[in-house]
C-alpha cells in the first residue's frame, strides 16, 4: 500500500490540485470542495474524512484510502507543575521533535519547532548538541498547532469549551527546535496557513519568528510572511557572540542590526524582540547592559532577558538573580521594556533551549529500511 498523501500543510492551490489528482473533485468543483476541507481541517479540527458530513459522499470515499488529515504521532505529553505542556511528536522512524505550550494569564503561547535538531551549535543551547536530522515539512509545522488545539480542546467550532473568543492558544512563536530561517519555504507555507483568515486565523503580529541571525533571510521574513521578529542576540560584542552563537562568525552584529533597522512594518506598536540569555560572568556585566542600549538605538525594541536554563553538561551557569535585576534596571532606565522571562516548564525540560530529541541523522538507506519495516 502506498502512503496516503497528507492534506495538512498544503496551500489552498495545492489542496485543490490534490483533490483533482485524487479524483475527489474536478476543475468545476475543486474550489468549493477545497474550501470545505479547509474549514474542516483548520476551523473544526477534523481528524478523518468520515466526520466531514457536508462533503459529498463520493469525495469522502475518494479521499479515504489515498489521503489523510492525520497529525504527526504524539509520543508523549508532559505537563509541568506550572501548567506548561510539552509534546514529543514523531513524523516517522527516527524523526522526533518537540512542541511546548506556555499558558499565561493574558495569553497562551505555542512554541513550535521548525527543524529536527539544528545546525547552529549555539554553545548554551541543548538543541544545538543535536545534529540536524531534517527540516520539518509545512504539514509537520502547522500540524503542531493542530495537535496542541486537539489536546487543549481549543477548536472554535468543535463545541470545545474554549470556543469563540476565549482561545487558549493566542500566539505562535517559532522558538522550538531549529533555525526557522534555514527552513524558510516550509516555515513560510506553514505560517501563511496559520494566518489564513478562513482557517486557523492567527493574526500575523501574534506569530513571531525567532532567528539566531541569518541576515540575508530577515527581509524575506518581513516581506513574505509579515510576522513579528525576534533576534537571539545574547552578546553585544562580536568576540563573545562568535563564541556563543557561531553563526555570528558569518553575519556580524553590525550587519544584523542593519537588517533589524530595515525590517518592514516596525513602529512603537510593533517592535522587534531581542532575546538575551543571562550567562554568569560571560555576558551579564552592567557595561554590557549599557552597550546593549547603545546597540539598539533607533530600533523599536523589547528586550527579553532569559535566565539561562541548565541542561546536562552545559558549559555555562545562570547569572545570579540580583545581577539579572541590575542588568534589567539599566535597560529599563534607558526606556526599554525588559521583562525577565520567568523560566517555564523547567521540570519537564521544556524551557528555552532545553528541547532535544533522541533522533539522529540516518543514512537514506537506513531510514528506508526502517520505514519499510514499519509499514510491513
Ligand atoms: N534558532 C532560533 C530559534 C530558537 S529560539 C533562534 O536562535 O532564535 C530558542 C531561544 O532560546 C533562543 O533565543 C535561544 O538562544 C534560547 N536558548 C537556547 N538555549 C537556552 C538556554 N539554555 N537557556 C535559555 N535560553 C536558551
Amino acid at each position: 500500500m502506498t502512503t496516503p498523501t497528507s492534506l495538512i500543510g498544503l496551500p489552498m492551490e495545492e489542496l485543490k490540485a490534490a483533490l483533482i489528482a485524487h479524483g475527489a473533485a474536478d476543475a468545476a468543483t475543486a474550489s468549493m470542495r477545497a474550501s470545505q476541507l479547509w474549514n474542516w481541517i483548520y476551523v473544526r479540527g477534523a481528524r478523518d474524512f468520515a466526520g466531514m458530513t457536508n462533503l459529498a459522499k463520493d469525495t469522502r470515499a475518494a479521499l479515504t484510502d489515498t489521503a489523510t488529515v492525520a497529525r504527526p504521532e504524539v509520543v508523549t505529553e508532559q505537563i509541568s507543575s506550572d501548567g506548561t505542556r510539552k509534546w514529543l511528536l514523531r513524523a516517522g522512524p527516527g524523526v522526533e521533535f518537540e512542541t511546548v505550550y506556555i499558558p499565561e494569564p493574558d495569553r497562551g503561547t505555542l512554541c513550535v519547532s521548525s527543524q529536527v535538531g539544528c545546525t547552529l551549535n549555539c554553545r548554551f543551547c541543548h538543541t544545538g548538541t543535536q545534529n540536524l536530522v531534517r527540516n520539518l515539512t509545512p504539514g509537520e509545522i502547522v500540524g503542531q498547532v493542530l495537535i496542541a488545539r486537539d489536546s487543549l480542546n481549543d477548536w472554535p467550532e468543535s463545541g470545545g469549551k474554549n470556543a469563540g473568543e476565549n482561545r487558549r492558544i493566542t500566539n505562535i512563536v517559532l522558538m522550538g527546535m531549529g533555525e526557522p530561517l534555514y527552513n524558510f519555504d516550509n516555515v513560510k507555507t506553514a505560517m501563511l496557513i496559520a494566518a489564513s483568515a478562513s482557517g486557523l486565523a492567527f493574526s500575523k503580529r501574534r506569530i513571531t519568528l525567532s532567528t539566531a541571525g541569518v541576515v540575508p533571510m530577515i527581509p524575506r521574513a518581513g516581506e513574505e510572511i509579515g510576522c513579528s521578529l525576534a533576534i537571539s542576540l545574547h552578546a553585544v560584542r562580536d568576540d563573545i557572540r562568535d563564541e556563543l552563537v557561531p553563526l555570528n562568525r558569518k553575519y556580524k552584529i553590525a550587519e544584523l542590526m542593519d537588517a533589524c533597522r530595515a525590517y518592514p512594518g516596525l513602529s512603537n506598536a510593533r517592535r522587534i524582540t531581542f532575546e538575551y540569555v543571562m550567562l554568569k560572568g560571560k555576558n551579564d556585566s552592567l557595561a554590557e547592559a549599557r552597550e546593549l542600549v547603545k546597540l539598539l538605538k533607533g530600533i523599536p525594541a523589547k528586550i527579553n532577558l532569559i535566565p539561562f536554563n541548565p541542561w546536562p553538561g552545559a558549559p555555562y551557569e545562570c547569572s545570579d538573580w540580583d545581577q539579572i535585576e541590575k542588568f534589567a534596571e539599566v535597560v529599563n532606565r534607558a526606556g526599554y521594556a525588559s521583562p525577565v522571562r520567568t523560566p517555564r516548564g523547567r521540570d519537564i525540560m521544556a524551557a528555552c533551549g532545553q528541547l532535544k530529541s533522541e533522533s539522529i541523522k540516518l543514512r537514506a538507506k537506513e531510514r528506508m529500511a526502517l520505514e519499510a519495516a514499519e509499514s510491513a
